[in-house]
């Protein structure tokens, strides 16, 4: 049985990307969930996971010079294009791209490289189902490869507990994360909201959506905040055949259900239902009808 990703991304933060994964987790039975939005990870707060395991993850190296073996001959200095290496020769792990040229070029091997740990997997066990979610360290870059390191364990995971789904909370914006996050994927939803930034957000994810997903879907969440926006949203959308799957209120409940920690679909039925919800979960399952 195929696998399929089904990954819910939007062109910045604080759209309501985590609050539609949330809410989607009690209703796509058979799924691991995957949350790789690794830079700011909170739906575990929601669906509040049980440990099973934690694993650190290298996704960067940094070299380092063994004086003892150290001829001084320059060699490592002259060939660092990253200025890492001072005149000692010592090597300043700030500016250590990890490229390897000086371990290459060194005549008596004296530098190795070392991995270095940039985040922690965790896997864990929801009330809904299996979930593996990361945490990048601060200030570390490779937030690409955590996030391909998420899904290749929560693949694993559905692989061994025969389940058909993977649900993502992908990253935000449009960098080499969301790369990471839809690749392959299936399914993508962009979770909008109806403003200026919302669209342009909105399309230039599509741009990205487009190069590497199989079914676009749009969801506009506060929609009523601006009908206009909305229309110009759907109408965006529609041109990228991407259709719009739910349009989903401004409501102080909804933010008042995460305050409180509970899954908002949950907590406030009827508002997705008359958002279209039904239609949504329709589609997930059955992208073609
Ligand atoms: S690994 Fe690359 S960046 Fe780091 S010190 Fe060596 S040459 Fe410079
Ligand atoms: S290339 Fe090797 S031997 Fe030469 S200065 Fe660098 S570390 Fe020392």
């Amino acid at each position: 049985m195929k696998i399929k990703e089904i990954v819910v991304i939007s062109g910045k933060g604080g759209t309501g990307k985590t609050t539609l994964t949330a809410s989607l987790v009690p209703f796509l039975e058979d799924a691991v969930i995957a949350d790789c939005d690794v830079d700011a990870p909170d739906l575990h707060i929601l669906l509040n996971p049980r440990s099973e395991e934690e694993e650190t993850f290298s996704g960067s190296a940094k070299a380092v010079i063994n004086e003892d073996l150290c001829t001084h001959c320059n060699l490592c200095i002259d060939h660092c294009r990253f200025g890492a290496i001072d005149d000692t020769p010592r090597i300043n792990p700030m500016k250590c791209e990890g490229c390897g040229v000086c371990e290459y070029i060194c005549p008596v091997d004296a530098i190795a490289l070392n991995d270095v740990t940039t985040g922690t997997v965790f896997k864990g066990m929801t009330g809904y189902g299996p979930m593996v979610h990361a945490r990048l360290v601060p200030g570390e870059e490779t937030s690409g490869k955590l996030v391909s390191q998420v899904r290749n364990e929560a693949k694993k995971r559905a692989e061994s507990d025969g389940k058909r789904y993977v649900l993502i909370d992908g990253s935000p914006g449009i960098g080499c994360n969301v790369i990471s996050s839809i690749t392959g994927a299936s399914t993508v939803l962009i979770v909008t909201e109806p403003t200026l930034s919302g669209l342009h957000d909105m399309k230039r994810v599509l741009e990205v959506a487009a190069r590497f997903s199989g079914k676009v879907f749009v969801i506009i969440n506060k929609y009523d905040l601006s009908v206009e926006m909305t229309r110009r949203i759907e109408k965006e959308a529609e041109d990228n055949n991407a259709p719009v799957l739910m349009k989903l209120p401004f409501d102080k409940k909804i933010v008042q259900a995460v305050t409180e920690k509970k899954i908002p679909s949950l907590a406030e039925p009827d508002l997705f239902e008359m958002a279209g919800w039904k239609n949504l979960l329709q589609r997930l399952r059955d992208p073609e009808s």
